[in-house]
């Protein structure tokens, strides 16, 4: 059966999509925390034919000084799909589709870091899509979030996020390229697992209330899996650390994170049923002191976004 809008058949006879996945299938995803020397925190990710990296810097000073809150710090990403992650150069800087993107990740991740710890200061996260085939707003949250934890930024949980849609009349898992171009509906969701809160969901095309009901419930047991990699990822790169912090004798990689971020990093086995544990142990009264520029100088990309904050780049 082919796509009513086009003639692009999206699922075969056997009920395989074009890249040889089930219905209800995830691409392949693979997630590693700690990539980046000169991060606080860092997050490399593949789904599929996507690839994602994440800085995180801070807490630290807000440049601008107006968008400082003194009752709570910011969180503010910036996602940049690189001109050549695409077939046909993308053009570079930033454009209403990423200023829109950096807004809602953004304003996702906000509800899991306890940024009443750090006020008047500023998490920037950098999300930077170096090869992109749909479903990159999901894979660059799920990224930040991980590279969040890493940096030991205090959160109540991690955000898991996934898109299903409609293509040829079915409603199938995380959506390819072609399904995502040729399809009937894209529904990108984002979740905090240990409350079941929904802090992301769009919608781009039509649904019947069923099917959406149907498509949100897809969206929710896969982003527990993609919780699991998430988890799983940040036991492996902390792993490695004793308890004092020290690297194990048979250290898998370099140990590059500072002393306490081993305990900071702790994992806890999830509790579907009930309300999962925090991502990290954390005094409950400690306010984190923000970086000073003394400290740790602004790089120069703060100041430029603060130059082009007209132009929409800044979040
Ligand atoms: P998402 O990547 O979150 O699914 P979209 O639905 O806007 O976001 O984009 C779907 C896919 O279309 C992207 O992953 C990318 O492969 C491609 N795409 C998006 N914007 C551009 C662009 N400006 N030039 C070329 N391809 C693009």
């Amino acid at each position: 059966m082919s796509d009513p809008y086009t003639d692009i058949q999206l699922i075969d006879d056997k009920g395989l999509r074009l890249d040889g996945r089930k219905l209800d299938e995830l691409r392949p995803i693979t997630i590693e925390a700690g990539v980046l020397g000169r991060a606080d925190g860092s997050c490399y990710l593949q789904w599929g034919d996507n690839k994602v990296i994440v800085g995180v810097y801070g807490p630290r000073e807000v440049h601008p000084r107006h968008m400082q809150n003194p009752l709570r710090g910011i969180v503010r990403a910036r996602y940049n799909m690189a001109p050549f992650s695409v077939g046909e150069r993308k053009r570079p800087g930033p454009d209403r589709r990423s200023t829109e993107i950096s807004k809602l990740i953004s304003e996702a991740l906000e509800n899991v870091v306890l940024t009443d710890r750090f006020p008047r200061t500023t998490v920037d996260v950098f999300i930077e899509v170096v090869e992109a085939s749909a479903g990159t707003r999901c894979a660059g949250l799920t990224a930040a979030s991980v590279a969040l934890a890493d940096a030991g930024i205090p959160m109540r949980d991690l955000i898991p996020s996934v898109a299903s849609g409609k293509i040829d009349g079915k409603l199938v898992l995380d959506l390819g390229k072609a399904e995502d171009n040729f399809g009937e509906a894209d529904v990108p969701f984002a979740m905090v697992p240990r409350t079941g809160e929904v802090v992301l969901l769009q919608m781009d095309g039509h649904l019947t209330q069923e099917e959406f009901d149907t498509i949100l419930e897809m969206n929710r047991k896969a982003a527990m899996k993609v919780y699991e990699i998430q988890k799983a990822a940040l036991v492996k790169r902390y792993s490695s650390y004793t308890q004092e912090g020290e690297a194990s004798e048979e250290p898998e990689e370099k140990p590059k994170a500072k002393k306490t971020k081993g305990k900071e990093a702790e994992y806890h086995e999830p509790d579907v049923k009930g309300a999962p544990p925090a991502v990290h142990d954390v005094d409950p009264d400690e306010v984190v002191k923000p970086k000073t520029p003394d400290e740790e100088p602004v790089p120069e990309a703060v100041d430029d976004d603060d130059a082009n904050s007209t132009e929409g780049g800044d979040v």
